[in-house]
């Protein structure tokens, strides 16, 4: 493990608190000993208020902000004396010391501190970095870990047992840190937990952090412990799937999928990850046992609950998790929804689950670590976590249990996953917006390359396709079961609208032309996507970008037309076949939506200037007078799929600003 500190950098983070941000980043840039929220930092300084008197306040990491990424709002500034005070009672519950550390503020409009401030303050010197290091872990996480880390660290650290992080905990530090620390000591172990280091600087207490980081790696690796996924671990995943049946196609993704949402009691995506080493993971022998013991350190259980469900029978990891709850819960207590989080199986590979794709991701990120840091400890003398009554500890804390409750609802498609064609451009790239603004996760099809260039997020997926090849869709579909888990909603957008030609020359090449893209690519995808809409958690839908030609054609334009008409006539006999598949199939009829690729200023110009009129008179030429957008057509797709319209299915709705020949 390498020092990132720079000074060059960090010479530009002038005062206490941007040295402060400068090392915080540092920390949160390795994964290694840090993730996605976990650990924190403070510094001690002194500051002026209004009246210009001086006092002294802790810089604490608030809740909310990820190291890796942190600014100077991130952190909350509490008064010094209030929480040394703190530090001296007896006891305090952890909802009472969550109101105290909010009345220590000095900026009532800080986020709320790290619930580990006090821990921070107690700590004598100014810069305290706090982690939860890999390699570590691997460590105390072992019988007789304590013997070893004393071993590795000597008088250099303050080995505290492992307790519950709160009060009790900062408690126990304040008793145990002045009586154990001598001249060496550089920081502060907490077993099963993490690391805390401290310096005058901010560089002095980062190093110190990298420094002991490393002392365990470096142990580990000399009993052979430490080379992340180890070369035996690969070439056991890379042998043949003789004895393990064919990969798992989106099929059987969206059915787990499926009974893991059902458990959660909402839809959940999932994410399948099957390369070398989850699968070397996923196939020890020894799984059963060292996976079923317990997350790496307690805060973990948040995202990946406490132990993953091995195997697919969603029903018996129900049961257990259940059973967990009635042993260690109490009547004051709700119980969380007792789905896995994370998913271990021998074909599959790693399969994780979240509210939303981030959540998911998060999952794998964790599990990942675990995995590591489980067969590292093996390694080096077998992995124990910390007792099922500890995490459930954790798991129904009070100040989570209260997040819950504050927790707002969740937007309308979260945890669903949605698959617009045409999505490049236009109305399919305004719906795309819309979905994810509704919180679905989107798989965008298109034939032009931008598809993929959207900047990178955990909720889109862009392929490139042409939809008028069944393969290609496959392997679109195949590609999304694995980013996301199934499918809940489709909307077919793609088309062409070829230039004005008149019947009697219109050629047959082009006619079919036309409609291979219009309407055999929409039956392949209707078919093709109808085993997994049928398998979506809430029931699937069908948006169809029709046209207002269906009910008032154009000369000029007998195919477009009549491709329109006849994907009208494919979506209504989809609505009859699927309704007790619980798949609603709704058509939308835009007219005149100039704001696409095809429609350059040019083109509109001569348009209007062809029926004599001015662009804004041509643009608003229907019966409201109003301009119809890309936005407005999906904003209509979406809600389609909404609860507003979940009893209706075979309506055709336009969306056009009223045509006089459609009324
Ligand atoms: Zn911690």
């Amino acid at each position: 493990m390498k020092s990132l500190w720079n000074d060059t950098e960090a010479a530009a983070f002038v005062g206490d608190l941007a040295q402060r941000v400068y090392s915080s980043r540092l920390l949160g840039a390795d994964s290694t000993l840090v993730m996605h929220g976990g650990g924190n930092t403070s510094v001690k300084s002194r500051v002026k208020d209004i009246f210009g008197e001086g006092e002294d306040v802790i810089f604490v990491k608030g809740s909310g902000w990820d190291l890796a990424t942190i600014e100077p709002p991130g952190f909350s500034p509490c008064r010094m004396s209030h929480l040394l005070k703190l530090a001296q009672l007896d006891s305090l519950s952890d909802t009472q010391m969550a109101l105290e550390l909010r009345k220590s503020l000095t900026d009532p409009g800080a986020p709320s501190p790290s619930v580990e401030a006090i821990l921070h303050a107690i700590l004598p010197a100014r810069f305290v970095d706090h982690s939860h290091a890999d390699a570590l872990l691997a460590v105390t996480n072992t019988p007789g870990g304590e013997h070893r880390v004393r071993e590795i660290y000597g008088e250099r650290v303050v080995v505290i047992p492992y307790v519950m992080p709160g009060f009790k905990l900062a408690r126990l530090c304040a008793e145990l840190f002045p009586r154990h620390a001598g001249p060496r000591t550089v920081g502060m172990l907490l077993m099963s937990h993490g690391l805390f280091t401290f310096g005058d600087s901010a560089k002095e207490s980062y190093e110190r952090m990298i420094e002991l980081a490393s002392l365990a790696e470096e142990y580990l690796a000399r009993h052979g412990a430490w080379s992340g996924a180890s070369s035996d671990d690969a070439s056991l995943a890379s042998k043949p799937f003789k004895t393990d049946g064919p990969r798992p196609g989106p099929l059987e993704i969206a059915a787990l999928r499926r009974a893991v949402s059902a458990a959660a009691g909402a839809p959940l995506i999932m994410q399948v990850n099957a390369d070398a080493e989850v699968l070397a993971f996923a196939r020890r022998p020894d799984l059963e046992h060292i996976a079923q013991q317990g997350p790496a350190t307690p805060d973990h259980v948040i995202r990946t609950k406490r132990i993953p469900l091995i195997g697919r029978d969603v029903d018996a990891y129900v049961a257990a998790y259940r059973r967990y709850f009635a042993e260690y819960g109490d009547p004051t207590l709700t119980m969380l929804d007792p789905a896995p989080r994370v998913i271990l199986d021998r074909q599959l590979g790693l399969a994780t689950l979240g509210r939303s794709a981030k959540d998911a991701g998060i999952a794998e990120d964790i599990y990942r670590h675990t995995m590591r840091i489980i067969a590292a400890a093996n390694a080096v003398g077998g992995w124990r976590a910390l007792p099922a009554r500890d995490i459930f500890e954790v798991e129904y804390w009070d100040l989570e249990q209260a997040k819950l409750r504050k927790a707002g609802t969740p937007p309308v498609f979260a945890g669903e996953v949605a698959l617009v064609t045409g999505a490049a451009s236009g109305i399919g790239k305004a719906c795309v917006a819309s979905l994810l603004a509704r919180g679905a996760a989107v798989i965008a099809l298109d034939i032009a390359e931008t598809v993929g260039s959207v900047p990178k997020r955990p909720d889109f997926l862009g392929i490139r396709c042409d939809v008028t090849q069944e393969e290609e869709i496959e392997r679109a579909l195949e590609q999304g079961a694995r980013a996301f888990g199934g499918l809940d909603i489709l909307i077919l957008n793609a088309g062409v609208f070829p230039s004005s030609m008149p019947l009697a020359e219109l050629s047959s090449a082009a006619w079919r032309g036309v409609m291979n893209i219009n309407l055999d690519a929409n039956l392949v995808l209707l078919r093709q996507c109808h085993p997994l809409l049928k398998l979506a958690p809430r029931g699937g839908r069908v948006v169809v970008i029709g046209s207002k030609n269906v009910a008032a054609p154009g000369p000029g334009a007998a195919a477009y037309s009549a491709s329109k008409a006849a994907l009208q006539q494919l979506a209504r006999v989809a609505a009859l076949e699927w309704g007790t598949d619980r798949i609603r199939v709704n058509t939308l009829h835009p007219n005149a939506v100039f704001d696409t690729g095809i429609w350059t200023g040019e083109v509109l110009a001569s348009r209007a200037a062809s029926y004599g009129m001015s662009v804004e008179a041509y643009k608003t030429n229907n019966v409201l007078q109003v301009e119809v957008t890309s936005r407005d057509v999906a904003e209509l797709a979406a809600e389609l799929c909404g609860p507003l319209f979940a009893k209706t299915t075979g309506a055709q709705i336009p969306v056009d600003g009223g045509t006089v020949r459609v009324i």
